[in-house]
Formats: C-alpha cells, structure tokens, sequence
C-alpha cells in the first residue's frame, strides 16, 4: 500500500533497530521450534532490504546519536544479535564483514564459553529429542524441573554443551570486537525481569555488563532485555540510567518514556524482513494517530 519511504515519512521515525537470535541452514536443536530461523538466503535479503533504504551506523554512532538528543537526519538502523550463540561467529558475522554492516551482540555471562545452558534451549532440546512438547510451556523458576526430566531420560545437557559447543567463548568474542563489532550484556542467567525482584533486575543486568566491560575492556556500557522489558518499572530504569548507555527492548517500533531504553523490531517471524518492518511502520503510523506509540511506566 504504502512505500518504505512513505511509511517512514508519516511515522517520523527515521532509525530503526532490528533483531535477530541466530541465522542458518542447518538450524541446531537447541534453539530450532523456539523462533522462526532465517537461512542465510533470507536474512543477506533482508540486509539487502535494509541497506537499499537505511543506512547502517555503529553503536557508537547510536549512542552519540541517542546522547546528543538532536533530530536524527537520515534514515538509519543498528543490527542487534541476542543470547551469544557461536554461529554469531561462524556465520552472521562473515556475512556482515563483506557487506561493511556493524553490529552488536548481547552474550548471557552465565552461559558464555559454554559454562552453561539457558533452560529455554534446555526445553527445547527434550522436544526435539523426546517429544516432550509441555517443556516449553515451564516457566524460568521450573529449571530444576527440566534437569529432573533429562535425568531420567538418560539426556546429559554437559554433554550437549561439550560436544556442540553451542556459545561464543571469550576468544571468538575478542576476535568479534577486533573486527569492531560491539558486545553488549544480556543479563546473566536470561530470566523474566517481571518475574524476579527489582535487587535481582539490578544485579542480572550490572553483573553481566561489568564482567565484559572488564574482560573485554569496553569502552561502553550497554545492555537487551531478556525476553521483554515488558513489567519493567521506573525505579530501575533510574537506577541504571548513569550506569549504562543505552538499554534495548522489543518491543517493536515504539517511543519509550525510560528515553535510554530503545524498543527493537523481531526479524524471527515466518514472513520476510521487508514485510515484518513495514508492518512495524504501518502500526506505528496508526497508533500514532490514535496517540498509542508510546510505552508508559
Ligand atoms: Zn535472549
């Protein structure tokens, strides 16, 4: 119905920030049933799309931008990667080094270097493996529940972990920031803010975010919600507003009042790139006129 061009000119929303889990051909069992999975054909389409009408800018780029709080002039995004899977390393970014797109990752401390399994990979290997379908309805505090279940089925996910190696390690991220993409914290164990307590919000995003700005001697300070940020409230977005640059959502294409907190587009959806950020454009058009684009805390 309407162009790119169209959609952006009546949003007045000039930069956009898609993302994205995991890109490939051979989708793993860990994660494969928990989101849609874009080949490698679909997802340098969807780059493609993006570069024919945004131009893509670093996080440091973003953040001046986000800092100086000036009008944005030119359409602009920045590619986000959640939870720190390897083929981060050995797929996404070969293909964004030859295209010239930066990007940032947000790694989990907890699981980084294969320490250890996000129960939500967990629940979707005993699908793939058993059938065990319930497991993915179980909630974060029924983790226990989940390792119980493998038990007794004989699954060892330390051995999944050893043998597939699911996670990027501290040395293929090094390598990632020498190449100058930018690493982000995740949290530490990937929960459901709304289901923990704020102390605990605090400590999951600080904790994760300090241990790799030490370790990798970072020069920023930035951070992605698990899941949501959805049930967030204000006292921790004061509590973290002079700590970190900038936080990220994803909640789609929306105006947040916590104004450090950057809502992003979900490019996993069964339909492509193009079609899932005009929609975003076409719904954000819409709520602005009926004065809905702005999440309130
Ligand atoms: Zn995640």
């Amino acid at each position: 119905m309407f162009s790119v061009n169209q959609l952006v000119g009546l949003s007045g929303q000039k930069l956009i920030l898609p993302f994205y889990h995991v890109v490939s051909d051979e989708p793993k069992a860990h994660y494969d049933g928990l989101y849609p999975i874009k080949s490698v054909a679909e997802f340098t389409a969807e780059l493609d799309f993006l570069v024919k009408y945004f131009k893509p800018i670093s996080l440091t780029e973003l953040i001046a931008l986000k800092k100086e709080g000036k009008r944005i002039s030119e359409k602009c995004f920045h590619l986000t990667f959640d939870d720190g899977l390897k083929e981060l390393y050995t797929i996404v970014a070969p293909i964004l080094r030859e295209k010239n797109i930066p990007a940032t990752f947000f790694i989990n401390t907890d699981f980084m270097d294969n320490k250890a399994l996000f129960y939500r990979f967990k629940a979707s290997l005993l699908v793939n493996e058993f059938g065990a379908k319930g497991m993915l309805d179980l909630p974060f505090g029924c983790e226990e529940e989940i390792d119980v279940f493998a038990e007794t089925l004989g699954f060892s996910f330390e051995d999944y972990l050893q043998n597939e190696q699911p996670y990027l390690t501290s040395s293929q991220i090094t390598e990632l920031i020498s190449d100058g993409f930018t690493i982000g914290g995740h949290s530490k164990s990937h929960p459901l803010y709304k289901d923990i307590s704020l102390n605990e919000q605090l400590a999951e995003t600080m904790d994760s975010v300090n241990s790799l700005t030490e370790q990798f001697k970072l020069a920023y300070k930035v951070f992605s919600f698990p899941f949501t940020d959805d049930g967030v409230g204000k006292e921790f977005y004061q509590k973290i507003n002079s700590q970190l640059d900038l936080t990220f959502g994803t909640a789609g294409i929306k105006k947040d009042v916590a104004d450090m907190n950057l809502q992003r587009i979900g490019m996993e959806e069964n339909r492509s790139g193009a079609d899932i950020i005009k929609a975003q454009y076409f719904y954000y058009v819409l709520k602005k006129f009926a004065g809905k684009n702005q999440i309130k805390r």
